[in-house]
This record gives C-alpha cells, structure tokens and sequence, in this order.
C-alpha cells in the first residue's frame, strides 16, 4: 500500500453549517496559516507514502488561503478531492473557477433533501438556507461545465433523524458514481454529546435496504476506525478510534512516516475504503 495512501487534511473546523453529527471538532481552535499547509503537503510529497489528499473540514473552502493551498498540492501531483457540504462552490471569492480542473473527485455530504429533516440536523446557514435537491443539480452542472472527468460522490451519515428517509432517487437527475452510507460515530469531548443520534443496526439496515441503487457504487461503512487518516486543522494526525481523538503527533514537528509508524492502520478495511484512490 505505500505510496498509495490518502490523507484527509482537515483544513478548517469552520462551517457555515452546524450539523448536530459534525465529528470536526479538533483540540486545537486555531488553523494553520497557508504557508504551514504548504509545509505539511512538501512533507507528505517527499514521504513517498501517499498519492491522493482529500480535503475537508468543517468547510474546506473557508480556510484561509484555501486556493494556493490546492494549487500548491496540484502542482506537487497529487490527486486530489475534496468533501464539500457544496453551499459554496458556486461562489467565485471561496471557490474561483480555476480550481475545478485541479480536482478530480467532488464529495458532497448530503444527509437528507427534505427541508424539516435538514433543520433538525443543522444542515441550514446563518440565513436559513439550505442546499436544497435544486442548489445540489446546480452546483454539479457548474462542475461538469468545469470539469467533465470529474466524478461526483455522496456521504451520507445515518442518525436517528434521517434512517427512514429515501435519497437515491436523485440520481435519475444527477450522475453520483459512488454513494457512501456512514453509520453515524457516537462523539463525545469537552461537554458535546451526539449520542442521542446514534442509530440502532437495524435502523441503519433499514436505511441501506430502502435505499437500494440502480447506478452506481454503494459502500455501507458502520466504522471509520484505523482506515481514515485524518489531519487536524493544526496539522495533528489524529486516532479516531473510541469516542474522541487521540493525537499520534504533529505534522509540523516530525515527519508524516514517522507518525504513520504508530498509527495502526486496518490495511484490508483502508484498502477497501480507498479502492477508487487508486
Ligand atoms: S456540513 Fe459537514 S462540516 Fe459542516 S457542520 Fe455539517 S457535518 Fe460539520
């Protein structure tokens, strides 16, 4: 598996949402400035260990200097993606045009497409808007106009406040080549509590039967544990095993192998994971 892997850099924590789920909650508040992720994506490229960078957050796009820092990772090689809840990539300051080309895989975390269950779950901005089943058809016309090869996938994760729903009827309008249904992770720090969320397996049963696709991948996932690097927005690679994280290290203070050699990684469940990386 080396130098196939792919990390999931945490740009940010911030969003201009507030999903009652959200796991990007790091130990440290501040990001790191766009220089310092330069210096994290030169580390991870002289490593040899890793091919694909995923970005993420909260919302990737509102970290600072968000362009440069995927220009810089293009121009080092990288394939890259990015996990969007998609409300901004059609606005030009956050996402300029020129980004499009650069990214070969669009996530969209998309947990409901009915208007009450996105209000109950957080999904909506400071304004009430949410990205409703036409905001998500036109943010991936905007994509392929810009980007025809780039693929188009979904996250959904399953709590107690979307198990009965049915989504995949969207993609009779809109192409999604791989569609990744998450059991939704109990996370518990510092007095935040989604555990009254967390679905039975049945319920999460429930949800993968009724939402039987006719195109297209389907990955059911009931853990993301040991087969999801994650870089928090100060640079920390994090253990997201149990309930909270545990820090493995800093990315700034020592190199991302050396880090990589603590982590234990489930290499059949990562590989799984990342078949379409490669
Ligand atoms: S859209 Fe994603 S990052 Fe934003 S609050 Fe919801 S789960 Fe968290």
């Amino acid at each position: 598996m080396k130098g196939k892997l792919k990390v999931n850099l945490h740009l940010t924590q911030a969003c201009n949402y507030h999903c009652r789920h959200c796991f990007a909650m790091f130990p440290e508040p501040r990001d790191l400035s766009p220089e310092r992720w330069k210096d994290i994506i030169s580390d991870l490229a002289e490593s040899g260990l890793v091919s694909a960078i995923n970005f993420a957050g909260g919302e990737p796009v509102f970290c600072r200097g968000f362009p440069e820092i995927v220009s810089f990772a293009h121009d080092k090689g990288f394939l890259l993606s990015i996990i969007t809840n998609g409300s901004l990539l059609r606005n030009e300051k956050l996402f300029p045009r020129e980004l499009f080309p650069m990214i070969s895989m669009f996530g969209f975390s998309i947990d409901s497409l009915n208007y009450d269950t996105l209000r109950r779950i957080g999904r909506y901005d400071s304004r009430g808007n949410i990205l409703g089943r036409q905001g998500f058809i036109d943010t991936v016309r905007l994509i392929r106009e810009c980007s025809p090869s780039a693929s188009i996938k979904i996250n959904t994760v399953v709590s107690k406040l979307n198990w009965n729903e049915r989504l995949v009827d969207i993609e009779e309008e809109v192409p999604v080549s791989r569609w990744k249904f998450l059991k939704m992770k109990v996370f518990e720090t510092n007095g935040f509590s989604n555990r009254d969320l967390a679905v039975t397996e049945s319920e999460f049963e429930s949800f993968v039967r009724n939402n039987r696709r006719r195109y297209g991948e389907t990955v059911v996932e009931s853990t993301m544990e040991r087969s999801y690097l994650i870089i928090d927005n100060a640079g920390n690679l994090l253990d997201n095993r149990g309930d909270s994280y545990t820090i493995i290290g800093n990315l700034l203070e020592e190199p991302f192998g050396e880090h990589l050699s603590r982590f234990s990684l489930d290499d059949r469940e990562y590989s799984r994971r990342y078949a379409e990386a490669k």
